[in-house]
């Protein structure tokens, strides 16, 4: 006999002990096979850090189902395992955590009575003494042998996952292969982050019974992690070698304590009056301005992340339809600070632009921003909103998915988001589609970003039947960051750098230091301060003379004469 097994996807050959070690993922291929859970808690967890809870819980016969004992009786034997799930608590690199993991061995890893009281306890645990949870799903779903009250699992590990969540508390969900049934429709996608092994089968119903319900044969990608993580179930897909260093970030990330910041409003001041150009912004004509906000060398969002933040991982999915590519979200850090980021994003080159739509998002991008921008909310983490777009995406999918209502909810949610939001306008701000994401408490714009209820070309065709006047529309729409600076929409101009990377390095060093202390200092304020300040400066546009920051700067001078 030939040791080892043969991948089913390369048909390469692999022994035993390169599968060990891979974790059993094909070294040629990635295949993830399936991982017994011992190896997963050894690879996972720090040893000797691992406590187990209610180990002697065991699976009866409620509905004294025919043969079920038998069967529970042989598979403890077997498996030295009382119930299809483990439970516990333990450290993954020194980071504590509450876990839970489905054992697929057992009774293709179902829920019943046991597997649903360990999970909700373990969870209790976790609200109690304040701590994240992680659980690994691996499941058929609900066990049939144990009937309704197997199927009231969901409902009571569902609700324990909401008071888990009401304390403003981690949850991470791990979808491993395969999770389905009962188990997707509670534990797996309620996590706060949810991730996924590559290649896991993911799904509510078998396919099995959808193509026998619909008499048609599914494709090969329907119910894998990546068909979950395009139709925005999950927010990453990573792989299980690098699982343990992920979550061991991603709990370390929710661990900062926010509260050490002290106020260093004049310190930011002199930022500000650096940054800002009050004389020489209007070096180019508005039409020349729409030009150069659109200019494909121009710095994007990924750019943006790759030199400001450390860290970044993307976020994905609306968690309702589909991951929108216009727009990427994720978190990361802002020198020492946790944020999350959100923003439109247009590509570098044709393929990467149609991909991501140029930058023109549909409903499920307003509404996966929204989604972060909440859970940032939950864990009192600030926001950095970057504007980039023509606009919001105008097709007949848009407009069936909610355009409106997805940009209104934006509208009316932000409005009283109770962590600090910094929105910079880059590119083009693209009316509505912009304006979704825009309502920050401080907002700055490039000198040579735009923003605009229409675009020039489209405003010309309207108004005067005839695109070619773009340019001449495009100085009445008054769309400079000084008209903008004037209409009391933006607080702050910065300064445009050339091309030469020396400028650009500059431009980035200090707009860190400078977003940087305005986050600091934005934190200091109480958060109703901060959202009555906010509700004030969307009050105040359309009345120019009003001082729309009188409300934060006279609440900065009290504390500075304290
Ligand atoms: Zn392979």
């Amino acid at each position: 006999m030939v040791d080892g097994i043969l991948c089913f996807n390369c048909k390469n050959h692999m022994y035993s002990n390169d599968m060990e070690e891979n974790l059993n993922v094909c070294k040629i291929c990635g295949q993830h096979f399936k991982l017994d859970i011992n190896t997963r808690i050894k690879n996972i967890f720090d040893t000797e850090s691992v406590k187990y809870f209610d180990t002697e819980m065991y699976c009866n016969n409620p509905l004294n189902f025919p043969t079920y004992s038998k069967k529970i009786d042989e598979l403890r034997k077997e498996l030295k395992s009382n119930s299809a799930v483990v439970t516990g608590y333990g450290t993954i690199n020194a980071n504590p955590v509450y876990f839970a993991i489905m054992d697929y061995r057992f009774l293709m890893g179902s829920m019943g009575i046991v597997e649903g009281e360990k999970i909700t306890r373990v969870i209790e645990r976790a609200t109690e003494n304040n701590e994240a949870i992680v659980i690994f799903t691996g499941s058929g779903g609900v066990r049939i042998q144990e009937g309704t009250i197997a199927v009231y699992q969901m409902s009571k590990v569902a609700t324990a996952i909401k008071k888990h969540n009401d304390k403003g508390l981690l949850f991470i969900s791990v979808i491993t292969d395969p999770t389905f049934g009962g188990v997707t429709a509670s534990i797996a996608t309620l996590g706060d982050i949810i991730i996924a092994e590559p290649n896991a089968n993911i799904g509510f119903a078998g396919r099995r019974v959808i193509e026998q319900t619909i008499r048609q044969q599914l494709s090969k990608e329907f119910q894998t992690s990546e068909f979950m993580i395009n139709h925005g179930f999950i927010d990453c897909i990573i792989d299980r070698r690098d699982l343990r260093n992920s979550l061991a970030y991603i709990l370390k990330f929710h661990k900062n304590d926010l509260n050490r910041v002290d106020l260093k409003y004049p310190k930011m001041q002199k930022y500000d009056q650096n940054l800002s150009y009050k004389s020489s912004h209007d070096k180019l004509t508005p039409w020349q301005k729409v030009k150069a906000a659109r200019k494909l060398e121009r710095i994007r969002l990924k750019d943006y992340i790759n030199m400001l933040i450390t860290g970044f991982i993307e976020l994905k999915g609306d968690r309702k339809f589909k991951d929108d590519k216009a727009f990427i979200c994720g978190i990361g850090y802002l020198k020492d600070l946790p944020i999350t980021i959100v923003g439109t994003a247009r590509g570098r080159n044709i393929k990467d632009n149609i991909d991501r739509n140029f930058g023109s998002a549909h409903p499920e991008g307003y509404r996966k921003a929204l989604r972060l921008m909440k859970q940032a909310e939950k864990f009192n983490r600030p926001i950095l909103c970057f504007i980039d777009t023509p606009g919001a995406a105008c097709d007949v999918e848009a407009e069936e998915r909610g355009q409106g209502e997805a940009i209104a909810r934006c509208l009316m949610e932000i409005s009283s988001i109770r962590v600090p939001i910094i929105t910079i306008i880059h590119g083009e701000g693209g009316s509505g589609g912009a304006l979704a994401i825009s309502n920050g408490d401080y907002v700055y714009m490039l000198e040579n970003a735009t923003y605009s209820v229409i675009s020039p070309e489209a405003g010309a065709a309207i108004i005067h039947r005839d695109s070619k006047k773009a340019e001449e529309i495009a100085a009445h729409l008054k769309l400079t960051a000084s008209d903008i600076l004037n209409f009391g929409i933006i607080d702050c101009i910065l300064p445009e750098p050339t091309d030469k990377e020396e400028s650009r390095n500059k431009f980035i060093k200090d707009m860190k230091e400078t977003i940087y202390i305005k986050f600091l200092e934005l934190m200091s304020y109480d958060k109703s301060d901060l959202i009555n300040n906010r509700h004030f400066k969307i009050r105040s546009i359309g009345n120019i003379e009003t001082n729309r920051n009188e409300g934060l700067q006279q609440i900065a001078a009290e504390k500075i004469k304290e």
